[in-house]
């Protein structure tokens, strides 16, 4: 079975080095990535970017505490909708999003997709719906608490049962994050989302000022690390570099 995997950019944000990745100096620009994967059996994106309130109110949906963190370059058309029309697909078909994990800038566009099922891992909803645990992670229920069917895994998943798409986790970033591994013609492709900003983190394991759980992000990013060696191709969760010589959609990447 043929799956087809598509990159969208859904904005920027930009923020301090030094918050992302210990001991970084000076401004990083951000880039917000979302992606749908088609398989014979359904489609799914992997994250959904920010919500489009963010394009004209960033402050009103973020709070101040985010605002304090990075700026925002989010513009219409951007959004997760926007990409999917712009590409011919409908939002309100798709059948799945993969939620890597709950903060604003991976769940916020699952608004623009009403009729999917969310798949989310156990202890990331939980942690979700636990007030305090979720104001500590900074997870904002009216991002993701809007009535979409859930389907909340453990551990590992297959997406469609042939091996092609299958939920990693990669807890630690946040209690319960996941990475996305996507069988291609051409090789192993992992989205590691937030398990892995940046190229130089897997590298140099400099993590990120806040994280859930250090000890499991060293251990998600060894795993990331382990699955590189053996040909898989790690996509960053937010490096710009990276991001430049990644295909866009209608663009399949392969
Ligand atoms: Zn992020």
């Amino acid at each position: 079975m043929t799956v087809k995997l598509y990159a969208m950019t859904c904005g920027y944000l930009t923020g301090k080095l030094g918050y992302l990745m210990e001991g970084g100096e000076g401004e990083v620009r951000l880039p917000i990535p979302a992606y749908l994967i088609e398989h014979p059996k359904g489609t799914a994106l992997f994250d959904t970017g920010m919500h489009p309130q963010c394009q004209h109110d960033p402050v009103a949906r973020v709070g101040q505490r985010i605002m304090g963190l990075f700026r925002f370059d989010f513009s219409p058309g951007e959004e997760i909708s926007a990409r999917l029309e712009a590409m011919g697909r409908d939002p309100g078909r798709i059948d799945l999003i993969v939620t890597s994990h709950l903060h604003f800038d991976h769940v916020g566009g699952n608004a623009l997709v009403p009729n999917a099922t969310v798949v989310v891992q156990q202890r990331e909803w939980a942690a979700g719906m636990d007030a305090e645990l979720a104001a500590l992670r900074g997870f904002d229920r009216k991002d993701f608490d809007l009535g979409h069917k859930v389907r909340q895994i453990k551990g590992e998943f297959d997406l469609f049962g042939d091996g092609s798409v299958t939920c990693l986790p990669t807890h630690g970033h946040t209690p319960g994050h996941q990475s996305l591994r996507v069988r291609l013609p051409s090789g192993d492709v992992v989205l590691a989302g937030d398990a892995c900003y940046f190229c130089q983190t897997l590298r140099e394991r400099r993590l990120p000022k806040n994280v859930h759980d250090r000890k499991q992000m060293h251990a998600s990013l060894e795993k990331l690390a382990q699955l590189q060696a053996g040909g898989a191709k790690i996509f960053f969760g937010h490096d710009d570099v990276f991001w430049r010589d990644v295909p866009q959609a209608p663009m399949a990447i392969t």
